[in-house]
Parts: structure tokens; sequence; C-alpha cells
């Protein structure tokens, strides 16, 4: 079987040191809030190019501590919006609900499935106060365009970075492309940790100190508290290991474009429709996605082929049952999406006769809707 991902062949590469580091961490006698994060603060930092980076529990709370941040700040406060791409993963929505603001949904464009800034206009209210562009599947969001959007309407532009670590746009990181930015480092992600783990990346040094605090009990010292805090931090362990990975995210995506390369090349089906790249540096390929009207065939033959292909995402955010008071929302491209995307397999350690099996099983599939 070739899996979806094969994390236990990825991590592998990097063992020796992996353990190094764990070692490191294990003699250390310090566990929480340390050298190693400040570390590899810093190494994030520069690699997204931000004057600050913390480390955070998970994705999640990164994203919610951006907004928590600007609560605090009195940038937004409950009940406000924020704008955000109806077909993302639920998590970019629960950061927003998370905080007492209210999502409001717009459609993605259809090729890149990212917001389109002409149709983010026509949902900005009074109450609007920012926009959540996640770059969806590890493609950036137009974000020159979102920019000037935010900017007269005095918006917080927010990037999702949980599936675009390294991408550039016009020369720039994701990361360092709007006000803040969410980071997972969810093992799946671009750059995995060994267990949950997220970041926060910012030049605002108003909102880093906040978001700094908010982290650790809202404390800005030892037992004083200041804000009504959460406890979301990065561990010395997880911060260890992802300083080491972080070393090899560069060349694991251009290993990925490999992938992706040959597959956009060599997959030719006239029921299946490839992702649309806009500019090559922009897209990391934390998936490949596919289109195709009758996906659970192409599915279920490409498992019959030994090849596991998933789909990210099944369900619509709006038609979960967690979101009811949103579920009348008419989104037919988000809908649509989510019935015809299929993910195939990418990832740094794919062997050639992995990739040519690939290519060969999706060019002689059958899709028809006899076959469901
Ligand atoms: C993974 C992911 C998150 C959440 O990250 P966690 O670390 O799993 O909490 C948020 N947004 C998007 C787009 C993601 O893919």
């Amino acid at each position: 079987m070739t899996p979806f991902l094969d994390l236990k062949t990825i991590n592998q590469q990097y063992r020796e040191e992996l353990i190094k580091a764990a070692t490191r961490v294990i003699d250390s006698g310090w566990y929480i809030l340390g050298e190693e994060l400040k570390a590899f603060e810093l190494a994030f930092a520069q690699y997204c190019e931000t004057s600050h980076c913390l480390g955070v529990g998970s994705g999640l709370d990164a994203l919610s501590l951006i907004l928590r941040g600007y609560r605090e700040m009195g940038v937004m406060k409950a009940g406000d919006e924020v704008i955000v791409c109806a077909n993302t993963y639920i998590a970019s929505l629960l950061a927003i609900s998370e905080n007492g603001l209210k999502p409001v949904l717009v459609e993605p464009d259809q090729l890149t499935f990212n917001l389109n800034p002409d149709h983010v206009i026509h949902h900005i209210s009074p109450r609007t106060k920012a926009i959540m562009a996640v770059h969806l599947y590890g493609q950036v969001t137009e974000m020159d365009a979102l920019r000037r959007v935010a900017k007269a309407h005095g918006l917080k532009l927010i990037e999702d970075c949980a599936q675009a670590h390294g991408a550039l746009y016009k020369g720039k990181k994701a990361g360092s492309l709007g006000d803040a930015a969410g980071f997972s480092f969810y093992p799946g992600k671009n750059l995995g940790a060994l267990g949950d783990g997220g970041a926060v990346t910012t030049s605002d040094t108003t909102l880093a100190k906040i978001i700094d605090r908010l982290r650790n009990y809202g404390s800005e010292k030892k037992y004083h508290h200041i804000y009504k805090g959460v406890n979301s931090r990065l561990d010395e362990m997880q911060a260890a290991l992802l300083r080491v990975k972080l070393k090899y995210l560069d060349s694991e995506i251009i290993e990925r474009r490999r992938v992706a390369y040959e597959y956009m090349a060599r997959i030719c089906h006239p029921d299946i429709q490839l992702p649309t790249i806009k500019r090559p540096e922009s897209h990391v390929w934390h998936l490949f996605v596919i289109r195709a009207k009758y996906r659970d065939v192409l599915i279920k033959q490409l498992h019959n082929c030994n090849i596991q292909a998933l789909v990210h995402y099944p369900v619509a955010p709006h038609k979960q049952p967690a979101y009811q008071e949103i579920a009348h929302q008419q989104l037919p491209i988000t809908e649509r999406l989510h019935e015809e995307v299929v993910s195939l397999p990418v990832s740094a350690v794919m062997t050639k006769e992995e990739i040519d099996k690939i290519v060969s099983a999706v060019n002689t599939c059958v899709i028809n809707s006899e076959k469901i």
C-alpha cells in the first residue's frame, strides 16, 4: 500500500538528529518556556521574515490567540465579524467562534480554492474587523489585492499558514504577508512536530507581547496576571525537534514540488481537473488536490491499486453539526468542491515507482456514475 503520508519514513530521515535533540531536552531538566523554545522562535521568525514568533500549543490556538490579542487591544469585540474562506478546514472558523466573533463565509476562487478579493468586498459590513486568508493546500492567497481591501476598510489581515510553511509570495514568506499569521506543527503538516504545536508570527510588537502573556495564563511575570489567559505553549521537546526539522523544510518543499510537477505533467484524464498554480514558488504542495465529478469511484479504484487517496475535506464547515446556525447559507461553489476534491499522496519521501504507479492508476481510472 502506498500510504497517503508516510510520517515514519519522513521522520526516520532525521532520526539521529532528533534523538540528539530529544536527549538534550531530557538532560536539561527544563521542559516548558526555556532555551529550546527561544531558539526555535528566533529561527522561525528569521525564516518567516517577521520580528516575532511565539510558540503555542497548536495551530488552532495560534489563530485563536491572534484574535484574542486583538480583542485585548480593543481592535475587535464580541459580535464583530471576521471574513474567512468557506471551504477552509474547520479550525479557521473555530478560532473565530472561540473568541465570540462571527465567521463570515465567502466562496473561494474556483481555480485556486482561496479567497477572491473581489468577492470579499461584498461581504464587508460595519462590524467586519478582519480578513482571515487561508493559504489552502499550500498555495498562497492573492495577498496584494487583499491587503489593499483590508487597508481601505481598516481591517486586520490574518494569515492561516497551517498548510503553507515556506511558501513565497512576490519574494516574501507566508507568515509575513499580513498583520499576523498562525502556523500549525501538527505532525502531518509540511513542518511537523512529533506531537501538537503551533506558532504565531507577526511584526506587530504590541500584539506579540500580549500573545506572549496570553499563552502563559495571562501573566506578565510569575503569579502576576494581567489577562484571563490560557495555557498554550510549545514545549521544549517539540521546539527542539522542530529546530531539527526546520533545517530541512526548504529541501522537503523542493521534493514535494518534484512530485507535484510529475503529476501535473503526466496526469491526463478527461474527467479529472488538475490544480491551478499561480506562481511556482507560491505553492508548497501540502496537498495535491484534484477534482473529479465521481470522486468516490476514483478513490475506490485507487484503493484497489493499493494507493491511499484522501478527501480534504468531505464536509464543508457550515454543514457540520457544530455550525447549525449557518447551515442555511447558500454556498454552492464550496459545497460542490467538497463533493469533488481528492488528495493524492505527496511527500518528500515518495519513490519514482510510487509516483509512476499513482500516475498510471489515475490515468487508467474509469470514472462514471454507474460505478458508484
Ligand atoms: C491543521 C490546520 C489548522 C489547525 O492546526 P492544528 O495544529 O491542528 O490545531 C488550522 N487551519 C488549517 C487550514 C489547517 O490545515
